[in-house]
């Protein structure tokens, strides 16, 4: 019988809190006999990807750091497909907005989603996103699903 090679997969996390990490986290070990698993949480400034099937991103591009759009760009380069993973990433995140009548921290005000850097080819959406979401997704993609996947597909604004 024929081995189905696993898929690649990065999970690179910007600015977020920890919930979609955890989710992720929480997910893996039904998808562990699927793929690969790579994790890019601490970065030094040298971002040097390979190649990969699927990018994962957490967390919301902050537009006042050159760095983090120079690396969103290469991850774009380097994974075949970008998947913005919850409510941050997605849509530039819940750290955007005050809460609770407050005013975001000044170094909050300019999160943006990361479609606003790069194109991106499916959205999970949540605060966090479940794992099992991230399960179907995965087991969606995997399939070929395509009339499944058009749930998490993004579509040109
Ligand atoms: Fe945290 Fe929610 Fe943003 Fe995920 S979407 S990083 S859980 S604030």
């Amino acid at each position: 019988m024929m081995l189905m090679e696993k898929l690649k997969v990065l999970h690179v996390d910007f600015a977020g809190c920890e919930g979609c990490n955890v989710s992720i986290i929480r997910a893996y070990p039904k998808l562990m006999n699927e793929i690969d698993l790579d994790i890019s949480y601490l970065r030094d400034g040298s971002c040097q990807y390979g190649e990969y099937d699927v990018a994962l991103i957490t967390g919301g591009a902050c537009m006042n750091e050159p760095r983090i759009l120079e690396e969103l760009k290469e991850i774009r380069e380097k994974a075949r497909v970008v998947v913005a993973f919850g409510s941050c990433a997605s849509l530039g995140g819940i750290l955007r907005f005050a809460r609770g009548g407050q005013e975001p921290r000044p170094d909050h005000r300019n999160f943006q989603p990361i479609n606003s850097v790069i194109p991106v080819d499916y959205s999970i959406p949540g605060c966090p996103p479940t794992p099992q979401m991230l399960q179907s997704f995965f087991k969606f993609f995997m399939a070929g699903n395509e009339s499944r996947l058009r749930l998490f597909k993004v579509t040109a604004g």
